[in-house]
């Protein structure tokens, strides 16, 4: 059972996101999420999850659709991006310390406290979030930048 729909009709907790011309397909996968070429699955889990949590696996997988598989990165740019547009705050982090600090890690990556740690040194070095007076023009996500072809990569990774 999934769910495909089209880029640019997707809604993560009552905000419109895109990631270029990937398509979401929304079906119950071993993972929260999930990227191949051109499009992200999202597993149904995620929609009763915390808004920013939302956002950032959408645009965890979006850097994917952008960059290419590197996890780190994917982690830096997601957060980055959360902070910089304002739907990732520090008290977000309350929710992420409980979900990742117990994750053992696998090939690709890093166990639950380095990566949490990675994640906030990443925060932090961030830049601040845009002030954005006309609630019309904020940008609804990670996404605005992946309008150009996004760089996409050859392997499936979450
Ligand atoms: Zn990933």
């Amino acid at each position: 059972m999934q769910e495909v729909i089209p880029a640019g009709s997707l809604t993560l907790a009552g905000t419109p996101v895109r990631c270029g011309v990937a398509r979401t397909v929304v079906a119950p996968i071993g993972d929260i999420a999930m990227t191949y070429p051109g499009a992200i699955v999202l597993n149904p889990r995620l929609f009763s999850m915390p808004p920013a949590i939302q956002h950032f696996w959408y645009a965890h997988e979006c850097a994917h659709q952008l960059f290419g598989y590197d996890e780190q990165n994917a982690d830096c740019w997601a957060i980055q991006t959360g902070k910089r547009m304002g739907w990732f705050r520090m008290e977000d982090f309350q929710w992420m310390n409980r979900e990742l600090q117990y994750l053992p890690g696998d090939a690709d990556h890093l166990p639950g406290p380095e990566r949490l740690a990675g994640l906030k040194s990443c925060y932090a070095a961030g830049a601040a979030p845009e002030v954005q007076p006309v609630p019309e023009a904020r940008p609804a996500t990670a996404t605005r930048i992946a309008r150009q072809a996004p760089a996409l990569h050859s392997r499936p990774s979450s």
